[in-house]
């Protein structure tokens, strides 16, 4: 069945974290509503194809919603939230606050959605939004993909990097294409590999986040690239990572079945731990675990 690819406008396209987020950014941005990667790998257990406030009847991964306006609502409404995240420090805990000082206006693009969908290129969305980002910069901006496409626009972000903290997030959650009765990932292993060095050489900070972490064939081996092609590497397990108590909302999917086709231990956490203490033997002080090592905080 084809994709149902709609164009619409948006109030306001900056929403003010709220739950996992948090204390990650202040913002969160979807140039799209929806993602045509729901039905890649990653679709099968993305966390948003619960979400029935966006999904409204449809199957995850068959719709996208094109938000034409996006560029014009971020500079529209680049003042007040701006000022409100700056300001904001009365909505956090003092545990919060400690973490995440100083308030910043920060925009985690994306958590819903791709902002490197081949739709992108022919709609530029993200694009356009982008280049209104150099013109009114974020204080920080962490670019969240699953697609080499990320090195499409290299024109555009030495720009950005100048103006705000630019960090790249490449999800690279195994070192296997392929996990049995599951999709294929809507870009190999090797071509994320290929686009976080191409980010790290043009001098960019990138980050590739094992998220949810999947079944390895050769972790030293996986870990030891990793501290090749970039600057840190951040864990995250469906339990813990999936917003829901025990990883509920991921075992009700088909990935945890997959998962222990290949390695029985990889739906445990004790399995992040295993992975984590290899990784902090190729990438020492440049680990971060869940929601902490989102938000930058490696150690
Ligand atoms: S790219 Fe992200 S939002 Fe899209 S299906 Fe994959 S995990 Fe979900």
């Amino acid at each position: 069945m084809p994709v149902d690819v709609t164009q619409t406008t948006i109030g306001n396209v900056l929403t003010r974290t709220t739950g996992y987020l948090r204390t990650v950014t202040s913002h969160s941005l979807q140039p799209y509503r929806g993602c045509t990667f729901g039905r890649a790998l990653c679709g099968v257990g993305c966390y948003v194809r619960h979400n029935g406030h966006i999904l409204r009847g449809r199957s995850w991964g068959d719709f996208l919603e094109v938000r034409t306006n996006a560029a014009e609502s971020y500079l529209a409404h680049y003042d007040r939230e701006a000022r409100w995240a700056r300001q904001s420090s009365s909505i956090y805990t003092q545990e919060e606050a400690r973490k995440i000082r100083p308030l910043r206006f920060s925009i985690f693009c994306s958590s819903s959605t791709d902002p490197f969908l081949p739709q992108e290129f022919q709609f530029g969305i993200t694009r356009a939004i982008l280049e209104a980002m150099v013109e009114r910069p974020p204080d920080e901006l962490v670019l969240q993909t699953h697609s080499h496409r990320v090195t499409a626009y290299l024109d555009l972000y030495p720009a950005l990097a100048k103006r705000c903290d630019l960090r790249f997030h490449v999800s690279i959650e195994s070192d296997l294409d392929r996990l049995p009765g599951l999709p294929p990932p809507a870009s190999s292993v090797e071509k994320r590999f290929a686009a976080c060095a191409t980010l790290k050489e043009a001098g960019l900070r990138t980050i590739v986040t094992v998220s949810p972490l999947l079944p390895m064939d050769d972790a030293e081996q996986f870990f030891a690239r990793v501290a090749e092609a970039a600057d840190g590497v951040v864990l995250d397990h469906f339990i813990q990572g999936d917003g829901s108590a025990d990883g509920n909302r991921t075992f009700r999917t088909r990935l945890p079945e997959a998962m222990a086709r290949v390695n029985e231990f990889a739906t445990a956490l004790a399995y992040r731990d295993q992975m984590e203490a290899i990784a902090r033997r190729h990438l020492p002080g440049r680990v971060g675990l869940g929601i902490d090592g989102f938000a930058g905080r490696l150690t």
